[in-house]
Parts: structure tokens; sequence; C-alpha cells
């Protein structure tokens, strides 16, 4: 027998309809790419969101079609994606970190019909456009009076493309398993893989992250999503928080530490989310100039380990509470954080701090579990490490038309990551699969060596890599980049090192290079570092 229930679709658009009409006088703060800071409120917002939806469908957008944004977090930005999607179309967040090659791939793959650039990007997407056949007309999110002169062909200010349009128009109603987003995920080999998230998940995932044990923001907040959209979708902030009636406070292009801490202190921001390096270059700032951050009051740390220096400094030093949180593009992101619960509220000193490095525990609505090599259940005892598998209703279930099964026949997705789980329910990262360390038929975990290293002064980034030992099958290798002026040796960071981790994890060598190459999320590429140390001996 059914529920007698209303069959009411979970849609993203009603997100921004009940921010508007409930809380409607709530902020969406910008530092623009001109320059100034632009404010508006939520019912401001929908308007302009509607207006694009109803010059989108003037242009014969509809249900299914791809549109791309390459673009910062900023109003404009908000307002096309909630355009988009409450059309039926489907927001495709390009991520313009990405190679020039990858860029042109993902467009046609995607068979993108319309570009919206920010000023920024211009000049990337005018060198690639030739290469773009899909795409009919370029909108470039600025006015008039800022257009640049431009190559690119069918480029429109969207200030005046929008003032075409007014907001005498109904949100589309569809099935709400219909797609919203697309965003590509950046492995380290192939081409780039399309995540499609559907506007079901996309509203269970807004939930979800809303729940006190997530980031836990409420109406009274003001919050800064510095991690960019087009980076798994701000982790949900652009749908959680106008759900929660958050402000929402969104810093453009001003992604160093001197333009971010004036956001967060002129705004009164409450709560924040960026991956690791956004939180060292205003660290560095803050301890540069004295300054304190009386308002900012938890942070979401995530993307990459979060180092134990930087949860030491920000809560101790600072007084903010250091969410630690895990997640993927496949995820939705968000798939655990780390808050303390009734059981381990009580920790205090290095015990608290060796907790928060533990990447946490699962809100209602994912469930994990790690397997052995051969797909068997291993324990949650804080120690056993295997494949961590993962499945919900905000979980891939497969790749923007790719065929084949991604999900194992108990319809578990595997991460990729290797990881524990103890009893409480909180679960560490140790490695990624490709990258552990196998030594004497053991694991040594590279990104517990690489976060302690990075507390060794002198040291601006460590990646540690296995190479290959006659007798231990592999050995770990410490790569290093010292901060500018250090001179810091290989003797004193092993010195630091010792009785920190396990003394069979110790390096048997310390190299230093100039820079440490990343992925266009910002994670180490280690395949590169495995290439250029390839053929090393100790
Ligand atoms: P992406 O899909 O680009 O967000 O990358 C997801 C991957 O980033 C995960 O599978 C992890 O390997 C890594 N990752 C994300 N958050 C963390 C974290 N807090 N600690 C360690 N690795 C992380």
């Amino acid at each position: 027998m059914l529920g007698l229930m209303q069959d009411y679709p979970l849609l993203v658009q009603t997100i921004l309809d009940h921010a508007a009409l409930n809380h409607g006088e709530r902020e969406m703060v910008t530092r623009s790419i001109e320059g100034p800071i632009r404010r508006y409120t939520y019912h401001d917002l929908r308007i302009r969101a509607l207006r694009v939806a109803k010059a989108l469908q003037k242009e014969g957008i509809g249900l299914g079609d791809r549109i791309a944004t390459m673009a910062w977090n900023t109003d404009r930005h908000v307002e096309v994606w909630y355009g988009i999607m409450g059309l039926g179309a489907i927001s495709h967040t390009v991520n313009p970190r990405l190679f020039v090659e990858q860029l042109i791939y993902i467009i046609n793959h995607a068979e993108d019909k319309m570009l919206f650039v920010d000023l920024t990007f211009v000049p990337i997407v005018e060198a690639i456009a030739k290469q773009l056949p899909s795409i009919k007309k370029y909108i470039i999110l600025t006015d008039d009076q800022h257009m640049p002169e431009t190559s690119l062909p069918n480029a429109h200010a969207y200030e005046t493309w929008l003032a075409a349009s007014d907001a005498d128009f109904e949100w589309l109603s569809f099935d709400e398993n219909t797609a919203a987003g697309l965003c590509y995920t950046s492995g380290t080999t192939g081409n780039p893989k399309g995540v499609l998230y559907s506007h079901r998940s996309n509203v269970l995932h807004s939930l979800m992250c809303n729940q006190p044990d997530v980031l836990g923001v409420d109406s009274r907040d003001n919050v800064l999503p510095i991690v960019p959209m087009f980076h798994a979708n701000a982790w949900a902030i652009t749908f959680s928080i106008p759900a929660a009636g958050a402000s929402m406070i969104m810093p453009g292009a001003g992604m160093d530490g001197k333009s971010i801490y004036e956001l967060l202190e002129s705004e009164k921001v409450s709560a924040s989310a960026a991956v690791p390096t956004v939180w060292l270059g205003l660290m560095q700032y803050l301890a540069d100039n004295d300054l304190k951050l009386p308002y900012l009051k938890r942070v979401l740390i995530g993307g990459a380990a979060c180092p134990r220096m930087m949860i030491e400094t920000l809560e101790n030093d600072y007084g903010m509470e250091v969410i630690h949180g895990w997640g993927m593009t496949e995820m939705s992101p968000v798939g655990t954080t780390g808050k303390l619960k009734n059981a381990t509220e009580h920790l205090q000193g290095d015990e608290r701090i060796n907790l928060k490095l533990k990447q946490g525990r699962t809100p209602y609505l994912v469930e994990m579990k790690i397997v052995d090599d051969q797909g068997n259940d291993l324990p949650r005892d804080g120690v056993t490490s295997g494949h961590l598998l993962v499945r919900g209703p905000a979980v891939s279930s497969g790749y923007f038309k790719i065929d084949g099964d991604i999900l194992n026949k108990d319809g578990w997705f595997d991460t990729g990551d290797i990881a524990n789980i103890d009893s409480l329910g909180y679960m560490q990262i140790t490695d990624r699969d490709k990258d552990v360390i196998k030594s004497g038929g053991e694991w040594i975990s590279s990104i517990e060596i690489e976060n302690t290293a990075i507390g060794c002064a002198g040291v601006a980034e460590a990646a540690v890599i296995g190479i290959a030992h006659p007798k231990w099958t592999e050995r770990p290798l410490l790569i290093i980049v010292r901060k500018p002026d250090a001179d810091v040796s290989a003797e004193q960071i092993l010195a630091y090192l010792d009785g920190k981790i396990a003394t069979w994890w110790m390096p048997d060598a310390v190299e230093f290079i100039d820079e440490i190459p990343h992925t266009a999320t910002g994670k180490i590429q280690k395949m590169i570092l495995r290439e250029q140390f390839g053929g090393y001996q100790f």
C-alpha cells in the first residue's frame, strides 16, 4: 500500500523560492570582478534568476540542454546557476584551472550550447573558441561599461542580455530525477569524467549538509564559500545556505589572504569553507599583520587532508571550530565531517587534535564501509585500513555519456581512497589507493607523513612517494619544497619527524625541489613526481 502524501518533486528552484519568501531580507554580497562590493537580497536574487531563465528560454534553451559557466563565486554566477536549473537545463560549471586540452575536451563532450564567462577568463576562452563548435553564444558576466574588446563570436554583456528579459516567468516543473548540474572530475589519468547531479540528489544533499554535525549553519549566519562553485558545487553551499536562510558572501576573484580577511571582517562572516592552501594564505596574512577574526566561528576544511598545525593554530590561537571534511565530486561532494560528538567532546590537547585530523563521520544519507582487496568487509576498529566504499542518494551511479557500471553488485561506489573507520564512526584517509606505499607487507600512509612534515619550520609543502626497494618492496621518499629563504636540511626534517610517526614509516631519504605539481583542484600530482623520480635509488 502506498502512502497518501503529496507527490512534491524535489527541485532546486524551490530552495530559492523558500529563501526569497522566508528570508528575503538576507543578503547576497559579492566582491565583484570589476572591483567594488555589490550587495542585494535573496528576494532580488530570485528575481534575477527568473529573468535568466526567461532569457535562456528565449534563446531556445530547454530541458536537458547543457549551459557552461566559467566563473568565480559571485552573485551573477549564482543567478545563472539557478536560472539554468529552474528551466530544466543543466548547469555545467567548468573549472578554468584545467589544462587547455581538457577544457576543449569537456566543453565538446558536454556539447554546451552557451558559455557564461567572467572577465578574468575571457582570454582563456578566446584562445580555444574556434575549437568549441557547440557554443552558439558567449555571455560575458559584466555590464556594457566593462565589456572588453573580444574576438569571441556572438558575445554579449550579461547585464544587457538580462535587461531584455523580465521576471514574469514561472519555474518549470519536471521529474525530480531530471539532471541539474554537470561537473567533470580531473583524474590524474585519462580524460575528465562528467558527474551528472539531479535535482533530487542536490536537494537531499543540501538538507544533509544543513544537519548540525555537518556545517550546521542557521538563519543568523553569514557564510563565505571560498571553495569555488566549479569545485563540486562549492561543497553544496550555494544550495544549503539559502535553504537555511543564512546570508551568502561571495569572494569573487579575491582568493588571497588579504582579500579574504577583509570580507570576513567587513561582512561579519560566521562560517566559511575552503581547501587547506587557502587557509594557509589567510593564516600567514593574520600572523604577518597581527590580526584576529572575532566573528568567524566555524571553518570547514577539506578537499585535501587538513594539516595538524592548521587545526592547532585556528582552534587554539584564533578560537575557531575546525570541521575537517572529506568528499569527492562523485558524492555531490560531502561525505564526512569530523565534528566532536557526545563520546568525544571531552577530549583535550593532542587527543582532541588527533580526532580532528580524522576526516570524520558520515551524516545521515551517506553510507560508507571499508573492504579488503577481495571485497570482504573489514572491521571498524580504527586500525585496519581498506578500500573505502560509499553509497547514498547523492552518490553517482555512472558518468555522463560513458557506458559501464561504476557500482559493485550491491550498489557501492569505490572512492579510490584507503581509510580506516573507528568504532565511533570516525573515518581516516590514509592514502589514495594508487599512492599507498607497500612496505614489507604493510601499508605506509603518505598523507600522514606529509602532514607531519608540514609542521617542521622552513617546510612549505611536502609529498611522499613510494620508491621500489629490493627488500621491502617499496620505501617512502619525502619530497620537500622549502619556504622562501628557508634552508632547512634533510637531517633537520628527519629529526623533526622522529617520534611523531612510526619508526618504520621514516622516509629513507629527503629530496628538495622548487615546486610540487598540482591538479586543477589543488591535489598533488604524484604520478608526475613518480615519473620525475623514476629510477631513484636510495
Ligand atoms: P575531488 O573529486 O576533486 O574533490 O577529489 C576527491 C578526492 O580528494 C577524495 O577522493 C580524496 O582522495 C581527496 N580528499 C578530499 N578531501 C580530503 C581530506 N579531507 N583528506 C584527504 N583527502 C581528501
